[in-house]
């Protein structure tokens, strides 16, 4: 065990405790500064010590101190979650640009996963932001010429998701894709390239799809978003970008 890895996790949950805050706040068009962390129910200011990750939800016994609301048990486990999707960044990556561009995606589908399953939103602000961090932290990667390759995968992608959404909206008449999938396939494109970026969008639709069938047997109403399957497909093909070379490769027998 490396001691940068666990200072990764511990930072990890602080950035995933930030992450709630950031993606609950700006879905509902709220600052991220003021006020300071509060109870949602009777507004009761949390002290430092309720604001610890994980910590404090479990010496608070999951309540608020003051009105003993029951508080999310999301919150613990996306700072668990953020602390160990740094740690595995590292581990993956070591010590190297890639690990922080890895810490840089994760955040992005930390906070995209929250907002997208809470709101069905997918916030502009972080794809955009991500976007510019991320083409900062290519530059130093790979150049010029891995920022250009990036962004040609970026628009591939996204443009891919524009027509699908067309063509889905015009067969089902009604909204297939949302455009917060398209936002978030920029991403994807950006990091994986063309042909990753292609079996990005299939692997999204392969793991939604047991959980579509079940939600339409379920009920009539069949929305679910389609951000968090997308999330989960961007992240293992860029951790693992090799193997899914080689299937790749398979596939289109070369
Ligand atoms: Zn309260």
């Amino acid at each position: 065990m490396d001691v940068i890895m666990v200072y990764l996790f511990i930072a990890g949950l602080f950035f995933g405790s930030f992450f709630n805050c950031i993606a609950n706040r700006l879905s509902k068009n709220e600052s991220i500064i003021r006020p300071g962390s509060h109870c949602e129910n009777c507004k009761h200011e949390l002290a430092w010590y309720e604001l610890i990750p994980v910590f404090s939800y479990l010496f608070l016994k999951g309540k608020c101190k003051k009105c003993h609301t029951k508080l999310s048990v999301w919150y613990p486990i996306t700072e668990i979650i953020t602390g160990f999707l740094f740690a595995l960044s590292y581990l993956k990556f070591g010590f190297t640009i890639e690990t922080i561009i890895s810490i840089t995606i994760v955040s992005i589908l930390i906070i995209t996963f929250i907002s997208d399953i809470t709101y069905y939103i997918i916030l502009d602000e972080v794809i955009f932001i991500g976007l510019i961090i991320m083409a900062i932290l290519m530059y130093f990667n790979a150049g010029i010429e891995g920022v250009i390759k990036s962004f040609i995968g970026c628009f591939f992608i996204g443009g891919v998701m524009m027509l699908i959404k067309l063509i889905g909206d015009k067969a089902f008449k009604t909204e297939s894709l949302g455009w917060g999938d398209i936002k978030l396939s920029l991403i994807a494109g950006f990091i994986l390239g063309i042909r990753l970026g292609t079996l990005y969008i299939f692997l999204g639709s392969l793991i939604a799809l047991p959980f579509g069938i079940a939600s339409s047997f379920k009920n009539k109403s069949r929305i679910i978003p389609f951000g968090p399957f997308l999330s989960v497909s961007l992240l293992v093909i860029y951790w693992f970008s090799p193997f899914f070379y080689s299937i790749l490769n398979i596939l289109l027998g070369v």
